[in-house]
């Protein structure tokens, strides 16, 4: 039985397994399904065809963690001190990352993020993005921080990036420097200017609003996706920073967001909201711009999440929230041939639950924080 998130964590000590108490839908697991359980599902699994779970949800979307370390140390994400980081020899090699990426293209995912930690910390990332723009993904895109983009966005183009994320949640320079404790406002706007014009298009911004923090800046992150163009996506914060200090009562919940940007600038949906794309987006009535919303703990997209995730150390996890990880690496190190890979994603996505179950008094929050697994 879990209680409450209100144990104090000391110095020293490893956030793990955190119990945290949250309210939202419900996505609950099935009675009885436990990693025992799931050797009875995998009887069933297919051997053939896209990767598909137990509910019927084909995984197409691929995000690739490329380190765990990161030259900031946002207040939501990282520790300011003491952060640990993986061994280099831990990490998967270039070769390694493509090989299981082939892999995954056979099994029809269709789109690669490489995210962190922070990618562009990782040398060399352009060779990478190259040979994985050989394989040929319909989508191939970077989430990041934007402190080293500026100098690398036109060389990440030309080895077949297209699109990124630049993470910002403050437009306010003091402000960015509290919340991301390291690097700048100005570096993180000139990046986007130079994504843009590397052809990186359309830039995306993601913001984490915090309660009493950088929630007085909605309008203007709306005010700045209606001037430049960048469609702007508030990310609900979620309990998955190293300190383990998340509650619900830092986040700022997606239709609050909503309401008090159409209240200024009416909104309309776009597209179709029962896609797999995990942000709610919506348009300016007026036709200057788009925003979306990312509303993972309060409005859960689990029934059409196609995600799945390849760590930095090599392991394959089906859900941001579940602890259960499936290692790739180990494998490729014994020199398995493809079918061992595909096998190993099929179990992993078959062992899927239907959701992460984040507002169940039972839920724990997961051993590994965002960055050590890739957001
Ligand atoms: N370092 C890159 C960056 O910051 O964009 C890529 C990795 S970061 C983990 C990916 C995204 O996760 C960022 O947009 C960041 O703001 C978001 N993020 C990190 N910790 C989060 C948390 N606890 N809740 C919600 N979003 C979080
Ligand atoms: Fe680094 Fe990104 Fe985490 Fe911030 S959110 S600490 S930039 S990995």
């Amino acid at each position: 039985m879990s209680e409450p998130n209100d144990s104090v964590l000391l110095a020293g000590d490893v956030p793990r397994a955190v119990p945290v108490s949250i309210s939202v839908q419900p996505h609950l697991r099935d009675v009885g399904e436990t990693k025992n359980s799931l050797s009875i599902a995998a009887a069933s699994m297919p051997t053939a065809g896209p990767l598909i779970d137990r509910y019927g949800r084909v995984h197409e979307d691929l995000r690739i963690s490329v380190t765990d370390r990161c030259n900031l140390r946002c207040v939501y994400c990282m520790s300011e001190e003491g952060m640990t980081f993986l061994p280099r020899s831990e990490l998967l090699s270039f070769d390694e990352i493509v090989k299981i990426a082939r892999v995954a293209h056979t099994l029809g995912v269709t789109a690669i993020r490489l995210t962190g930690g922070e990618p562009l910390v990782r040398k060399g990332l352009a060779s990478l993005i190259a040979q994985l723009s050989e394989i040929g993904f319909d989508d191939l895109a970077l989430t990041t921080n934007g402190m080293q983009l500026a100098t690398l966005a036109p060389k990440l183009a030309d080895a077949g990036l297209k699109r990124v994320n630049v993470s910002c949640d403050s437009l306010k320079a003091d402000r960015f420097e509290s919340i991301r404790r390291r690097g700048d406002l100005a570096t993180v706007l000139g990046a986007m200017d130079a994504a843009e014009a590397a052809g990186l298009n359309p830039v995306k911004v993601n913001v984490v609003l915090l309660r009493g923090n950088n929630e007085d800046e909605i309008l203007d992150f709306a005010a700045f996706a209606r001037q430049t163009g960048r469609v702007v996506r508030f990310i609900e914060f979620m309990p998955l920073d190293a300190q383990g200090q998340w509650d619900r009562t830092q986040l700022v919940p997606g239709h609050e967001i909503f309401e008090r940007i159409n209240e200024a600038w009416p909104l309309e949906a776009v597209g179709d909201l029962d896609g797999p794309a995990p942000a709610e987006r919506f348009r300016f009535v007026d036709g200057h711009g788009e925003i979306g919303l990312i509303s993972s703990v309060t409005q859960p997209f689990c029934g059409t999440c196609n995600r799945l995730r390849l760590t930095a150390d090599g392991s394959i996890r089906n859900c941001l929230f579940s602890d259960d990880e499936y290692s790739v690496r180990d494998i490729l190190r014994a020199n398995v041939g493809d079918r061992e890979i595909e096998n190993l994603l099929r179990r992993a996505v078959w062992a899927k639950f239907p959701g992460h179950a984040i507002n169940e008094p039972s839920f724990l929050r997961p051993a590994r924080s965002m960055s050590m697994i890739g957001g």
